[in-house]
């Protein structure tokens, strides 16, 4: 099944998310758990989890329609000891509360190695993971691919490759493939989608691919910027964007946007992006 969603405000708390979703006419959603820009965040209340459940249940969203967002701060590959268990905590705390939720994914961003290296980075992102991933969770972590802007890890495949094959519990791991930053970080989209996903089946495993964030981008291919721009109205452009919609390798993920956008503005693209994939 496939749905279209984006990513909405949780504000107020998280059981606010599945009516701004509904709204705007989303099969589904993404949404932060706590405020991103904030490492502490309250525990969830006993009242917050059953309205965010019942919530969902009136509008009839399960888990697997429903994309949580860790949070900016978190950087687990960084150089330093104390930000980086800082971090290592915060991911957990995540994991946590997507379990109390009844979520069953988390989609992240694997980390910057802050001058430290390409490799080493690599290796603390894993080694974090290793540490937080356990058999018994229904979490499944999401490595999103990045665009490459400062110092972020995983902005080729090989990197996402080479953060999963040192991890242990790889059945806990998938990826969340991000429009505007695969073409920020160089992989060619617009003209060749066939090729890439190729490229990315051959490297990671199309079988690890379970979401798509549908973006187009301010800027052109390799600038490694990560500007999101509304559909249509970026360097990747409505007509490639249609081709990744109806793509028969994507046919069965979620899509979901994170496009600088209002509600209404949502709602309009959310209309276009079933229409493109029914073109
Ligand atoms: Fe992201
Ligand atoms: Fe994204
Ligand atoms: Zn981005």
């Amino acid at each position: 099944m496939k749905y279209f969603g984006a990513h909405v405000s949780a504000a107020g708390g998280v059981e606010n998310a599945p009516a701004n979703a509904h709204a705007i006419g989303a099969e589904g959603f993404a949404l932060f758990t706590k405020n991103q820009r904030q490492w502490v965040a309250k525990p969830l209340a006993a009242g917050e989890i059953d309205a965010f459940r019942e919530a969902c249940e009136r509008y009839g969203y399960t888990p697997a329609q429903i994309l949580p967002h860790d949070s900016y701060l978190i950087n687990l590959g960084h150089p330093e000891k104390e930000p980086l268990e800082k971090s290592r905590a915060a991911f957990l705390d995540e994991m946590q509360r997507c379990e109390l939720l009844g979520l069953d994914r988390l989609n992240f961003h694997p980390g910057s190695h802050v001058g430290q290296g390409v490799e080493k980075g690599i290796e603390l992102v894993a080694d974090q993971l290793n540490g937080v991933l356990a058999p018994d969770q229904k979490t499944t972590v999401l490595l999103e691919t990045m665009s490459g802007k400062g110092s972020e890890l995983g902005k080729t495949f090989e990197e996402l490759a080479a953060i999963i094959e040192r991890v242990d519990l790889k059945e806990k791991l998938g990826v969340c493939l991000d429009t505007c930053h695969v073409s920020d970080g160089g992989y060619d989209i617009v003209h060749d989608l066939d090729g890439v996903l190729t490229e990315f089946d051959s490297i990671i495993g199309l079988r690890r691919l379970k979401a798509i964030h549908l973006n187009d981008s301010k800027n052109p291919p390799g600038s490694r910027k990560d500007r999101h721009a509304c559909l249509g109205e970026g360097t990747i452009g409505l007509e490639a964007l249609g081709r990744i919609v109806r793509h028969p390798a994507l046919k069965d993920l979620p899509f979901c946007l994170e496009t600088p956008n209002d509600l209404p503005g949502y709602a309009r693209e959310i209309a276009l992006m079933r229409e493109m994939a029914e073109a």
